[in-house]
């Protein structure tokens, strides 16, 4: 009987996560039940949103459950099924979890999806082409509402999201500014992605020497605010925006783990008369067709660049997860399972 290593969550953390809160489980492996479809899963995602469902906290989600597999996304390929519209050797994008096998009923909506891995990297479904893909479109397009010649800055500019806001802004005729942590990510972003500049913020001592950095970066203000970090970073841009400029509050990652973090100056909301709207991708499946269209195309077409950090073996994903939390990911994190 073929095993099934997993990785389950054990216990919660108490300030920051760390490789306790998970343990490795071994289970055996069981066959498909009517409408049931076994993956076999290469890919984890590894997002950031994962630290928020270890808490058992008030949230838009429901805590991860202790004491059972770890929720997460997966790609994979379908080794039996006793479901209709999956094959054996079908490519798939699902939720499989922190598992190397997922036994997923597929007549769940949303559980399952079938995609093409000929035009289209397989991981890319995890990336630039799923879900933080989707993400940077919905938060761009439907809340900044970029029109050519204006700014757009975007946070944690070389990740999945970060990387994508910047590259569709520029595709719209916007100047795109990025924040990253480290010399190298930020070359990866001006250099490789394409934006107009970008701000080690890790180089920078003070919030006044942040914010002139900004200032320098961006000569005619701020339109749009795509903010995936919080903290410093949003401080610094909220002093640099445009009046009437909006706000697409994606992410706050800077408090994930177990750090509050303060807003320095509120009154600039009012001040600037800024528009700012927190969203959660998910809540808006009825623009995924349209999204994932523009950046199949782009991907496909070589015009839309993406990274990856690969950890090996199901074994990596707990360290590898917490090194997403601290920025020691460059680019999409996955694992390879
Ligand atoms: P990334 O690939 O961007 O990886 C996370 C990056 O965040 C790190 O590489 C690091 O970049 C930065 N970071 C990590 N910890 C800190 C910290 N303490 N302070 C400052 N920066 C930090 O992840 P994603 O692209 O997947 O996610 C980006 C953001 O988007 C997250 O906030 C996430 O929660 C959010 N998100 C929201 C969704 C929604 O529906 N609202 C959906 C998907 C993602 P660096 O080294 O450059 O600092």
């Amino acid at each position: 009987m073929s095993i099934n290593k997993q990785i389950h969550l054990v216990s919660r953390p108490e300030g920051a996560a760390s490789a306790d809160n998970f343990r490795l489980v071994e289970t055996p492996l069981a066959d498909p039940a009517q409408d049931q479809v076994l993956v076999r899963n290469h890919f984890l995602s590894l997002d950031p949103y994962m630290r928020g469902r270890m808490n058992d906290a008030k949230s838009y989600a429901k805590p991860q459950p202790l004491g059972q597999v770890m929720q997460g996304s997966t790609v994979g390929e379908v080794v039996a099924s006793k479901h209709p519209g999956y094959r054996p050797g079908d490519m798939v994008v699902g939720a499989g979890g922190w598992q190397q096998y997922a036994l997923l009923d597929a007549s769940v909506p949303g559980v399952l999806r079938k995609v093409d891995a000929t035009r289209i990297p397989l991981s890319a479904y995890l990336g630039a082409v799923g879900m933080p893909g989707v993400t940077a479109w919905y938060g761009l397009t439907k809340i900044c509402q970029p029109k050519a010649g204006q700014t757009i800055v975007v946070s944690a500019a070389s990740g999945a999201v970060g990387s994508a806001v910047g590259q569709l802004a520029k595709a719209r005729g916007c100047r795109a500014v990025g924040f990253a942590g480290g010399a190298d990510k930020c070359a990866y972003v001006t250099d490789t992605l394409g934006f107009d500049a970008c701000i080690d913020y890790k180089a920078h001592a003070d919030s006044k020497s942040l914010y002139q950095a900004l200032k320098e970066a961006t000569p005619d203000g701020v339109d749009g605010c795509f903010e995936n970090v919080g903290g410093v970073v949003l401080d610094a841009t909220l002093a640099r925006m445009n009046a009437f400029g909006r706000i697409a509050l994606c992410g706050m990652i800077s408090g994930y783990d177990g750090h509050p973090i303060p807003l320095q100056q509120p009154q600039l909301l009012l001040q600037s008369r800024l528009m700012i709207q927190g969203f959660i991708v998910g809540e808006h499946m009825d623009i995924w067709p349209e999204a994932l269209a523009e950046l199949g195309a782009l991907v496909a077409g070589g015009k839309l660049t993406y990274r990856e950090t690969i950890a090996e073996g199901i074994e990596a994903a707990p360290e590898a997860f917490l090194g997403l939390l601290k920025g020691r990911n460059f680019g999409k994190q996955l694992v390879r399972l």
